[in-house]
């Protein structure tokens, strides 16, 4: 299990894209599902999905998880990722654009399809709905408007739904994680993309390798954030969990833990080594080093800390990079 030397339990859950990548989630040690990035069912197909193509999807995953968590997220479309029709549609900013929740809120009969799917296949399993790239609480409302006609066509077809299927948002914009006490009343849970939180906040293109060196999770203001977010979530008594790229990397482990973060969603391949990083630690040593990252004002001084930090408890992990 994932539980630290000094008896605190974490949960792992995995990150997917393709439906058969669930099963490498149970094989790796992973419990449920913390981001299903739908937006690839319309990637690689020259035709729009029909609700049964992602009510198929998304029963193939459910059943293998019976009653463990499965967030889907809804399509994250746009920026970088087009939909074969829309592929020649160019935007200036496409990241600043209409991506993601801003697209399926100007696309309803594509959104609604893939809402109608996600709420049949909630009385499956523990199946939870998350809103992807919302940046104000009028943005969730719409959304989680949407969700309730789709609710009520499901209700005068007669068909089955889970009327309380939890319904959730990820903070990846400034302007979300800024805003966090005030979204964390309308939802129930966060889950933080700090692959976007990471772009927006620093204003650094997360594609652009030209200024890849400027694009760090060690950055104080990101640390800020996330500190400022869970706080936030724990007031509110929502749960929160890491599912960008930061959580996969075994030198912000034990700073995300001391943030008090205890729920993470990973890439399949890195479950077995972040477990290996989670029970070699105490939460203790983690609130220790994330009280001393908080003092810290470099972001090179930051990732210096932590990687130190992290060799000492796991060298092997860092000889191999
Ligand atoms: C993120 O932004 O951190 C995230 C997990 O979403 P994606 O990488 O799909 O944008
Ligand atoms: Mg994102």
């Amino acid at each position: 299990d994932a539980v630290t030397r000094d008896g605190v339990a974490v949960q792992l859950l995995g990150t997917i894209e393709f439906p058969h990548e669930a099963e490498m989630i149970v094989d790796r040690g992973g419990h449920g599902i913390g981001l299903y990035r739908t937006e690839f069912l319309y990637l690689y197909s020259q035709t729009e999905p029909t609700e049964e193509d992602h009510y198929n999807a998304y029963s193939e995953v459910i059943r293998v998880f019976s009653d463990m968590p499965v967030v889907i997220r809804t399509m994250d479309l746009g920026a970088d990722k087009f939909t074969q029709s829309r592929r020649f549609v160019r935007e200036p900013n496409p990241f600043l654009g209409l991506r993601s929740i801003r697209f399926c809120l100007q696309n309803l009969a594509m959104f609604k399809t893939q809402l109608r799917a996600i709420l049949r296949a909630s009385i499956h399993g523990d199946v939870r709905v998350m809103f992807p790239l919302i940046s104000s609480l009028h943005e969730l409302r719409q959304a989680k408007m949407i969700l309730r006609d789709v609710m009520e066509d499901l209700d005068e077809d007669g068909i089955e739904y889970n009327p309380n299927m939890p319904v959730g948002i990820m903070i990846e914009t400034p302007s979300a994680a800024l805003t966090a006490s005030i979204l964390a009343g309308e939802c129930d849970f966060f889950s933080i993309g700090t692959n976007d939180l990471i772009q927006y906040t620093l204003a650094v293109d997360r594609g652009n390798e030209r200024v890849s060196t400027l694009y760090s999770g060690a950055d104080p203001a990101i640390i800020g954030l996330l500190r400022s977010v869970i706080h936030d979530a724990n007031k509110a008594r929502i749960g929160v969990s890491v599912c960008g790229e930061m959580a996969s990397e075994p030198e912000f482990v034990m700073l995300l833990l001391g943030l008090g973060f205890r729920t993470f969603s990973l890439a399949p391949p890195m479950i077995p080594e972040i477990k290996k990083l989670i029970r070699s630690v105490t939460i203790e040593s983690c609130n220790d080093l994330a009280r001393k990252v908080l003092m810290i004002n470099s972001e090179r001084e930051v990732i210096n800390y932590l990687r130190n930090a992290a060799i000492k408890v796991l060298p092997e992990v860092f000889k191999r990079k």
